[in-house]
């Protein structure tokens, strides 16, 4: 080792003495700015109208390596081929953050938000219904789509009952 590395060496160990800024955060006081793509805890979401956008497919359910969820879905009335999460349930504890579930999810019902403060002192408190889920998705994902039918107007067609079901484009043009 020659003089000329050791003092390359002590220069960046005096470099670093000189400038040094402490990195912790006094959390909670302080917090981390986080990722764009960060993946904290999951959400159901809803249309514009309220309407719930999950159609109890169960491909979540299917595609969750550690089975957190659990759908039982039924038929929405008055709206036939139509189906809904009758019950919707996440156990939390097994979650691995991994996104597959939002990213199989069809009508982009699921949504991963940033809320990542979720320590509990009882672990049944993770244990969410689909309300519980509906509401964190109302808080973190405040700007909400149009229902489908109002997106393309094929799946209107098919929807025959639908209420609000707006007019095809060759309808519009007669
Ligand atoms: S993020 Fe991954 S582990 Fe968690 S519920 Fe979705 S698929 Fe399952
Ligand atoms: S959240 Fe999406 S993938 Fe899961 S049951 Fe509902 S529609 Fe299907």
């Amino acid at each position: 080792m020659t003089f000329y590395e050791l003092a390359m060496g002590m220069k960046v160990t005096l470099r670093h003495l000189l400038h040094y800024r402490p990195i912790t955060l006094q959390y909670p006081h302080e917090k981390r700015l986080l990722p764009e793509n960060y993946r904290g805890m999951l959400a159901l979401l809803r249309y514009d109208d309220g309407t719930e956008k999950c159609v109890g497919c169960d491909l979540c359910e299917a595609v969750c390596p550690s089975r957190v969820i659990r759908v039982i879905s039924a038929e929405v009335p008055n709206e036939p081929i139509k189906r809904y999460a009758k019950e919707y349930d996440m156990d939390m504890t097994r979650c691995l953050f991994c996104g597959l579930c939002v990213q199989a999810c069809p009508v982009d019902a699921l949504g991963m938000t940033r809320e990542y403060e979720w320590a509990v002192y009882n672990k049944r408190n993770l244990h969410l219904n689909k309300e519980q889920l509906l509401a964190i998705g109302d808080r973190s994902f405040p700007n909400r789509e149009k229902r489908l039918e109002f997106q393309h107007p094929n799946v209107a067609f098919f929807n025959l009952p639908f209420p609000g079901q707006p007019l095809k484009e060759s309808q519009t043009l007669t």
